[in-house]
């Protein structure tokens, strides 16, 4: 099966920037004939309610789903198989550092700034027991290649960095950047369509993938969508919301994308990955009749 997805945080409303990629995504996956699926990614950062709606203020929009909304917090056994298979191989190792003391390590030459310094990744078996004693470890991958290269379709050949990331953080929570390789792989997804702030974290998300024996997905990285002074859009910025603007979501989303329809299913005709802008969406909220305090910093 191939398959495209949207992979929201449930931690508050969607924006019209995050339901603008949800849109593309939902595009560009119905548009190659692919499926589309729906996974709530609630490891982290919950809002109660904010799941059902998003899912409704998607659903608003015309984007439809196959099977049933995957929740991340239901697949602990798909994250745990997948640490105790690159455990196994000996692709893990036990991290004590805290945030400070990685910013304050010496890097190695030519590390990307806050790269992890590698400082736990040769500890004796002594230091590690009593290190133990002290905090929970992190899991981080013991990462063989420092880049990996991603074919995307708006940004060609990109090459990226691969680092030790954290596949397990230290309070036992699943990493992001595992979660997403491990559910991607299991659901068949072979394309994704994110926003381009996450571009730099595809290199290692396609590397940790060819270790789990998975095919990277191609990736189409689309650009934010951004207020009125150049900054990536917030809830702060006033009327950005589904539930703010109303029944005009639809269209000022689909003008964004320079089309023109009544619902999702009458843009496929117009829509074309190529076609796709390649700057930033800058949106104007609307006046509203109580406009937010402006804000003073
Ligand atoms: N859950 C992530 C977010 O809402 C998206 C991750 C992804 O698409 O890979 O930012």
């Amino acid at each position: 099966m191939a398959a495209g997805r949207f992979a929201p945080s449930p931690s508050g409303d969607l924006h019209v920037g995050n339901l603008r990629t949800a849109l593309l995504a939902w595009l560009c996956a119905r548009q190659s004939g692919r499926d589309f699926v729906m996974r709530v990614e609630d490891l982290d950062r919950v809002r109660p309610g904010a799941e059902e709606r998003q899912l409704a203020d998607l659903a608003a929009l015309g984007i439809d789903w196959d099977g049933p909304v995957v929740r991340q917090s239901e697949r602990a056994r798909y994250y745990d198989a997948a640490l105790a298979s690159l455990g196994g191989r000996g692709l893990l190792f036990e991290c004590f550092c805290t945030r400070r003391e990685i910013l304050e390590a010496p890097s190695a030459p030519h590390a990307p700034p806050g790269a992890y310094p590698g400082t736990c990744r040769d500890l004796s078996d002594d230091e590690r027991e009593r290190r133990r004693a002290e905090r929970p470890a992190a899991l981080r991958l013991r990462a063989e290649a420092s880049s990996f290269t991603v074919d995307d379709a708006l940004h060609g050949t990109y090459e990226g960095a691969v680092d030790d990331v954290v596949l397990r953080r230290g309070d036992g929570v699943v990493a992001y950047n595992l979660a997403v390789v491990v559910d991607d792989a299991q659901q068949g997804v072979d394309q994704v369509v994110r926003g381009d702030d996450l571009l730099s974290s595809a290199p290692r998300q396609a590397y940790l993938a060819t270790l789990l024996g998975a095919v990277p997905p191609t990736y189409v990285h689309v650009p934010l969508a951004l207020n009125t002074v150049g900054q990536r859009l917030a809830k702060r910025d006033g009327a950005v919301t589904a539930r703010d603007l109303g029944p005009a979501t639809f269209g000022i989303v689909a003008a964004s994308l320079g089309l023109q329809g009544e619902t999702a299913a009458n843009l496929l005709d117009g829509f074309s990955v190529d076609r796709i802008p390649r700057e930033p969406w800058v949106f104007e909220p609307p006046a509203t009749s109580s406009p937010e305090q402006p804000r003073t910093s």
